[in-house]
């Protein structure tokens, strides 16, 4: 979009969640905004259907789409504006599905109905003043204005769109604003091999300097959230409806409870995610880093690794680390490239022979005594795939650590078991029943801090998935 004036800095754009803090009312109408855009797209929905099946072409254009809405009318209290965005959801849906089907890909129309859906709100609709926005509502409503939990991220002036949402039971506000590509002095030969871990979300060698982001605090919060949700489904197991059935009022309570505790759980993972990813960005700034060479993840749950591996490598949330990274450098103007990952973690570094795959994080080559740290290797030999990165045989000397997230406290709900005597659960809405009383609250397998030494502390203990 900044092509076109050559002088101006580059822009991208970037999107903050907000949660909204309402009072009941306020909370009723933006729910009552999200379930108007609901009829909107349910009516877009219903319309189309009956057109193919009278065999006439289905209206997907905007513009067309925005004549059939005047024709229409009103949606409850939701504004022209709002009401135009879901239609262009609609046509932007499946003009996508459209084209991924042109390319062989697998993709559907957009065809479900869904009872809340998101109403965005471009520039010049909405107002912002403060911690305070003002949401369009339809003409002759009384004004909406809504606050925000946190301050804005971005400068008031750069943000283009505002979208409501409801996610996990809660209303939010995702900004999205224009920011300028950040000017470091970076060096464009200057290389950095990273690789991307379970362990270490991110580990990063250069020439001179190393970084291990350590993710002890994500798997805390997975494994923790793991046996939470498991305690939680074998306790309302009996009250799940047969196939078909409504479900009681309790049954729907419980599955309520469940969707916010995965929405906590995601935003836990995701903004630990965001933080590897920063403190990454900070470290390749400072060593003047112009390219990241990055070890691709891709297809390394397409093969059977065994139960616990399996479980690992799906919590592990590449997709998101990996975007977070690309986000992230993009911003600050570094280059991030690709590389195939196969066997850099089983190559030794200073003799170029492969290796039997190392169990802990120490990388030790039998032929050649070479002993390094093993995520290190890793990045160093994906660098060395692309041709850059480090030349020497040793590994920098210099390795900064870092934390991602924050270690689940020891309060934490989920670190203590059924309390058997008040017949109350402290884990989830219920640990199952016959759960050992002698024990008292503290549960045995949860609350018990990793084994020391980060590096050592590669697979959990097996007997809590037996
Ligand atoms: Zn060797």
């Amino acid at each position: 979009m900044s092509d076109s004036a050559p002088a101006a800095p580059r822009l991208v754009h970037r999107t903050a969640h907000i949660r909204l803090r309402l009072t009941r009312r306020q909370a009723t109408r933006c729910y009552g905004l999200l379930r108007s855009a609901g009829d909107v797209w349910a009516w877009l929905l219903d319309t189309n259907r009956l057109r193919r099946q009278q065999g006439e072409r289905p209206g997907i254009g905007y513009q067309a789409l925005c004549r059939e809405l005047t024709r229409m009318g009103s949606f409850g209290e939701l504004s022209v504006a709002g009401a135009r965005s879901v239609l262009k959801r609609y046509s932007g849906a499946w003009f996508q599905a459209a084209k991924r089907r042109n390319q062989q890909q697998d993709a559907g129309f957009p065809r479900r109905k869904r009872g809340l859906v998101p109403v965005r709100f471009y520039n010049g609709t909405f107002r912002l003043q403060g911690d305070r926005v003002r949401l369009p509502v339809a003409r002759g409503q009384p004004e909406l204005w809504v606050r925000l939990a946190r301050p804005l991220p971005y400068p008031a002036e750069q943000v283009r769109a505002v979208t409501l949402l409801a996610d996990g039971g809660r209303l939010w506000l995702a900004v999205t604003a224009a920011i300028p590509v950040q000017h470091h002095d970076l060096d464009p030969g200057g290389v950095a091999g990273v690789d991307l871990g379970i362990i270490h979300p991110y580990a990063v060698v250069t020439q001179q300097a190393g970084l291990l982001v350590s993710g002890r605090a994500i798997r805390a919060e997975s494994y923790l959230h793991r046996n939470d949700q498991q305690a939680r489904y074998a306790r309302a197991a009996r009250r799940a409806p047969k196939p078909g059935q409504r479900g009681s009022r309790r049954w729907r309570r419980h599955r309520a409870r469940v969707r916010r505790a995965e929405a906590r759980h995601r935003r836990r993972v995701h903004q630990a995610q965001h933080q590897a990813a920063k403190q990454l960005i900070a470290f390749a700034v400072q060593q003047r880093v112009g390219t990241l060479l990055v070890g691709d993840p891709t297809g390394i749950t397409e093969k059977d690794a065994g139960r616990v591996q399996n479980w690992r490598l799906r919590q592990w949330r590449r997709t998101h680390l990996l975007q977070a990274l690309r986000d992230k450098a993009e911003l600050a103007g570094i280059a991030v490239r690709l590389v195939d990952e196969r066997s850099t973690s089983s190559t030794c570094p200073a003799c170029h022979r492969r290796i039997p795959k190392p169990k802990g994080r120490r990388f030790f080559c039998p032929h050649c005594k070479f002993l390094g740290h093993r995520d290190l290797v890793g990045a160093r030999n994906i660098a060395a795939k692309a041709g850059g990165g480090p030349t020497s045989t040793h590994l920098p000397v210099l390795v900064e650590h870092r934390r991602a997230g924050r270690t689940p406290a020891r309060r934490d709900r989920r670190r203590h078991l059924h309390d058997q005597r008040r017949r109350r659960s402290c884990l989830a809405s219920g640990h199952p029943r016959n759960a050992d009383a002698s024990r008292g609250c503290r549960s045995p397998d949860a609350g018990t801090p990793p084994a020391p030494g980060e590096d050592q502390a590669a697979l959990p203990n097996k007997a809590r998935f037996a």
